[in-house]
């Protein structure tokens, strides 16, 4: 076996260091980032603990693991990724990789957020609280968000 998944780095260390992003969002697994793909401002959610990682925003960034984040980033095929990585270790044996899917589970724990952020201000509405502009904005924001990973869900 030359590709060593268990020397592939922490995903806090690897997206914070590594891929230079700032993380968002103190508790669970899931945190908020920017989408360095399409350049969206809050749209990724990492999972801390696998590495797992999709762009809310429809623009197809999505894997199960850091490796899979380091190809798409890098442009860097598999093998090449895995040694930047330090997962590689050269015993002349051809290299046997699948990316790791990108699970339904995980498209539904990204929906969590989304859909929590619409239960509530669809509350406030039901209570008759007008919506600021804002909240609006992040309703509609939140309502695509959801579709396009139902979609994702689906199709897949
Ligand atoms: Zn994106």
């Amino acid at each position: 076996m030359s590709f060593q998944r268990e020397q592939l780095p922490d995903p806090v260390d690897y997206f914070t260091s590594t891929a230079g992003l700032t993380l968002q969002g103190g508790k669970g697994k899931w945190r908020t980032t920017r989408c360095e793909f399409h350049g969206g401002s809050d749209s990724m959610r990492l999972n801390t603990i696998t590495g797992a990682f999709v762009c809310m925003a429809g623009c197809g960034a999505k894997g199960g693991d850091v490796l899979a984040y380091e190809m798409l980033a890098s442009g860097r095929g598999f093998v090449e990724a895995a040694k930047a990585l330090g997962a590689w270790r050269d015993d002349g044996h051809t290299p046997d990789y699948k990316p790791s899917p990108v699970s339904a589970r995980t498209m539904l724990e990204v929906l969590a957020l989304e859909v929590q952020i619409t239960y509530l201000l669809a509350a406030d509405l039901a209570a008759g609280k007008p919506l600021a502009d804002a909240d609006r904005e992040r309703l509609l924001v939140a309502v695509g968000r959801i579709g396009y990973v139902v979609g994702e869900v689906v199709h897949a």
